[in-house]
Order: C-alpha cells, then sequence, then structure tokens
C-alpha cells in the first residue's frame, strides 16, 4: 500500500462547546465586589431571550479552537487537485505585501491625493492585465468571477442598446461553468446551450446554425472546462462577429495560458479574469476574490466606474463616464486581494508567469499519461491544465466517482473536483496546478492506483471510505440545508 500524506497519529475527537461547558466555569477571576450593586435594570424586552451560552475556562476555548483549526483542509496542508478552482500554492510574500502597513491603514474615503500609492498599484495591475490577456482596457472593479461575468452581460446589454438594437438570446457551451447563464439570465438573456462536439470542444457548424441577429453572442470559455483549449476560437468568433455579436470570454482558466494567449487576437470582446485562481489569492470557502474584466477599445466607455486612470504624472478615479454601466458595490473591490496578484505579478515577471503556465499543463499532462491505464480518460487529447476521467472502468465492480474520491480523503488527500463538467458521466477532474513537485505527484498517483485496485479486490472498503475521519459519509443535502451548528 502506497503511503499518502495522510497518517493516522492523533486524531482528537471534539465535542461542541455546548457539551464542554460547566456552569459557573469562567475564563477569568474578578476581585469581589467592594461596591453596592447597581440597582436599575434594563426592561427585560431589552434583554430579550439569546442562546444560553456555556460557561467555559480558558484552556477549554483555546485547546476546543486549536483542534478544529487543525480539522481544516487547505493547500497549506497538502495537494488540492480540485479541478477547475486552481487551489495553488500561494507565496507567502504576497501575503506580506498586503499586509504592509500603509496598504493596511489606508482608507476608501481619502481624497485621490492622498491615495497616490494605492492608485498606483490598481493603475499599474490594470496594465499587467492588458498585457497578460492581450486586451486594450481593465476594470478591476468585480469582486468574483461571476461578478465579473455579470458586468460583462451588463456591458452586452448597454452596447446593444446604445445601438438601438433589441437581442435577447445567448449562445452557452454544455461545459461552462454553471455562473454563466446565471449572470447572462440575470441581465435578461435566455441561454440557448450549445451541445459540444465528441472530442469535448466547440463544433464549428453548430455555432453557426444558432448564431442569429436575435441574439447577443457568445460566452465561452477558453481553454474549457474540461481542460480542452477550443482550437476554432478564431473562427468561431468571426461567425459570432459577423451576425453582429460579441464574444465573452470565461478567463477562469487562464492558469493554463498566460503569456501564450492572446485573447484580442482570438476574437475575444470581454474576458474576466479569476485573481483568487491564477493570481495567487489564498479562496475556497466564499473568501474575498476578484475578478477583473479585461476588454477592446470599442467596450471601454462601458466599464464600471470608477475607473483608475494616470494624467500626467498623478493618478485619479474617474466616474464621469457618461456610457458605464455604472458602480457594481461600495468602493473599489477586494483591495488587499488585487494587491497580492500584483505582488504575484512583479515577484515572478512575465518569463515566469509563462512558465508557471507551461509547468501547470506540463502537469495536469503527466497525470493524464499516468492514470490513463486504470481510469477512464474522457477525452483523447492533450489536456491543458487538468484532466477529466471517468468511472466506466470501475463500473464493473460497482464503484462509483464518489467512492474513489472519498478513499482519497483516507489518504490525505482533498479529492479532485467530481461529477462536473455534467457532460462526462462520473466525471473525475483533476488539476495538479503548477505548485506540485514531481515527487508529490507521484505519491498521488500511485495512491490513486491503489485506490483503483482496491476497487476491484475490496470494493466494500471502499464503498465506506472514508474511514479515517472523524466523520464518515455525510447526508450532503441535509449538511447543506439544514447545518446543525449548535448541537
Ligand atoms: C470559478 C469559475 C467561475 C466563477 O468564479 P467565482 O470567482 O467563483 O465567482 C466561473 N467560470 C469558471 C470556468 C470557473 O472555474
Amino acid at each position: 500500500m502506497t503511503h499518502g500524506p495522510g497518517i493516522s497519529g492523533l486524531i482528537l475527537e471534539e465535542p461542541l462547546l455546548w457539551e464542554k461547558g460547566k456552569q459557573g466555569r469562567t475564563a477569568f477571576s474578578m476581585p469581589d465586589q467592594d461596591v453596592p450593586e447597581a440597582t436599575a435594570k434594563l426592561p427585560q424586552e431589552l434583554l430579550g431571550s439569546g442562546p444560553e451560552f456555556p460557561d467555559l475556562s480558558e484552556v477549554d476555548v483555546v485547546r476546543h479552537y486549536t483542534r478544529l483549526s487543525g480539522w481544516n483542509f487547505g493547500i497549506d496542508t497538502g495537494m488540492y487537485p480540485l479541478g477547475s478552482c486552481t487551489m495553488k500554492y500561494n507565496p507567502k510574500i504576497n501575503e506580506k505585501m498586503a499586509a504592509t502597513h500603509g496598504i493596511v491603514s489606508s482608507h476608501p474615503l481619502l481624497s485621490d491625493d492622498l491615495s497616490q500609492g494605492s492608485l498606483q498599484i490598481l493603475f499599474e495591475l490594470q496594465t499587467f492585465l492588458a498585457q497578460i490577456t492581450g486586451m486594450d482596457a481593465v476594470s478591476l472593479q468585480p469582486a468574483a468571477g461571476a461578478q465579473g461575468e455579470m458586468a460583462g452581460m451588463l456591458i452586452f446589454a448597454a452596447y446593444f442598446r446604445k445601438k438601438g438594437e433589441k437581442r435577447n438570446k445567448i449562445l452557452i457551451p454544455d461545459t461552462a461553468h454553471g455562473t454563466n447563464p446565471a449572470s447572462a439570465a440575470l441581465c435578461g438573456f435566455k441561454p440557448v446551450q450549445i451541445k459540444s462536439g465528441d472530442d469535448g470542444t466547440l463544433d464549428v457548424n453548430l455555432v453557426s446554425e444558432l448564431m442569429d441577429e436575435d441574439t447577443v453572442g457568445i460566452m465561452l470559455t477558453n481553454p474549457n472546462t474540461l481542460g480542452l483549449f477550443e482550437e476554432s476560437i478564431r473562427e468561431i468568433t468571426a461567425i459570432v462577429h459577423a451576425k453582429g455579436g460579441l464574444v465573452y470570454g470565461d478567463g477562469a482558466n487562464m492558469n493554463a495560458v498566460m503569456g501564450m494567449v492572446d485573447f484580442k487576437r482570438c476574437g475575444v470582446d470581454i474576458m474576466h479574469l479569476n485573481l483568487h485562481k491564477t493570481f495567487s489569492t489564498p479562496h475556497g470557502g466564499g473568501g474575498p476574490g476578484a475578478g477583473p474584466i479585461c476588454v477592446v477599445s470599442e467596450l471601454e466607455d462601458f466599464l464600471p466606474i470608477p475607473r483608475v486612470v494616470k494624467h500626467d504624472e498623478s493618478y485619479q478615479l474617474k466616474y464621469d463616464c457618461l456610457d458605464s454601466i455604472g458602480r457594481l458595490h461600495a468602493f473599489f473591490g477586494n483591495f488587499a486581494v488585487l494587491v497580492r496578484a500584483y505582488s504575484y505579478i512583479l515577484s515572478m515577471g512575465a518569463q515566469n508567469l509563462k512558465k508557471t503556465s507551461q509547468l501547470a499543463v506540463l502537469n495536469a499532462n503527466y497525470v493524464k499519461e499516468s492514470l490513463r491505464d486504470v481510469l477512464h480518460l474522457a477525452y483523447e487529447k492533450p489536456c491543458m491544465h487538468e484532466c477529466v476521467f471517468s468511472d466506466l472502468m470501475q463500473r464493473e465492480y460497482n464503484i462509483s466517482t464518489l467512492d474513489m474520491a472519498k478513499r482519497l480523503i483516507d489518504h490525505g488527500y482533498h479529492p479532485p473536483t467530481i461529477y462536473f463538467p455534467l457532460v462526462v458521466p462520473g466525471a473525475i477532474m483533476i488539476e495538479p496546478t503548477e505548485t506540485e513537485n514531481k515527487e508529490d505527484i507521484d505519491q498521488f498517483i500511485a495512491v490513486f492506483k491503489d485506490v483503483v485496485r482496491e476497487a476491484k479486490d475490496n470494493g466494500e472498503r471502499l464503498r465506506q471510505a472514508p474511514t479515517r475521519t472523524k466523520r464518515r459519509r455525510l447526508d450532503e443535502t441535509m449538511a447543506a440545508r439544514k447545518p446543525c451548528l449548535i448541537g
């Protein structure tokens, strides 16, 4: 049996604080009261009836939270091959930069002339992102990929409104992230699904059939969510443009193509980036992110406000933009995430960003080639930053993707993305990222092979996995819908 990083060592169980508490126990001692007790009492209705808090000592509280903190799995704990999410290691220097005194203490209401440093960071980051994508202008306003998509769809709507055209449909491939159709629908467009071709990429003829003058354009992801490069992108964007449409590019998978693909030359009009994925900000769990949008110059005037501009040698926030789609939220987005991305880009340099993508693609292809004998490979072609398998070969043993994913947890790995994209039944999508070294990837591959062997030899154990965690298989629907927060 290959050993993963998971060990069964000091596994401490931890009750809820409500179960630990004992009446009268406190975390401090006060001297005896030497003044008379106040007689005035707050009226009952002001006191309300809040929850009963448990009485705990200091050591109870410290141990409780210290133990819980060890239950988290994060990229600082181990390999996290969650496809489509780019869970790569985030260098600590970026954290340090984001915590710099001048940055932490700057206030969003300070005037432009007192915020020159912060504005310079924003302006230069805009410039870097334009260079990396090949696009003309950038807004850092959107606070997530999904908000970038929504800003993009609002720009689509504003563009056609200004032209006096009424169009109400949008083409979206069946492999798209769920946020794509949701963002389009929020802006009043009816998503029309495009079925992917047998090779996992878009069929040019189908796009040509579906694109008409009632359609605002297309929303595509490149590389797509199967980890495949849409090789016909230029033909597809030409078809859309010929019908007067616009092209939205979901750039969440930029980690595969930094410094290699010029999206403007591919015919993309607007795209978003996920700084928290590609540009090294810790993410997951709903924390702050950033989803800047990059546009071609024809759409620049529609970008959200405020815009960060440079006049002579000074930086300013510009609000008087007549065609702008307006504000997306208060202030400037998640500034500290933008600082991390700026620090990441500067510390890497252009050459190393390109190398990052090359290594991310190399690692994914290495995993693909190493596991293809034991897992069914969904598409027979080189992949980009992630590769997609399925449980087709394990079904004869009555073992599913879920069983294998759960067993990986026993070995100390966060499972890959499973059952997504929907076009591959039983999908297992692995994204190793560039930050894993060869030995760690080899260890992951060896463990995965053991799990696959177990599917044949000891299926029952697999169906019961995870066996080494404190909780076994949860009812995931109930856990999400009715979380048990106070015991
Ligand atoms: C993550 C992701 C999104 C959404 O980004 P958020 O920042 O989570 O809103 C959109 N599209 C793709 C392909 C993604 O991987």
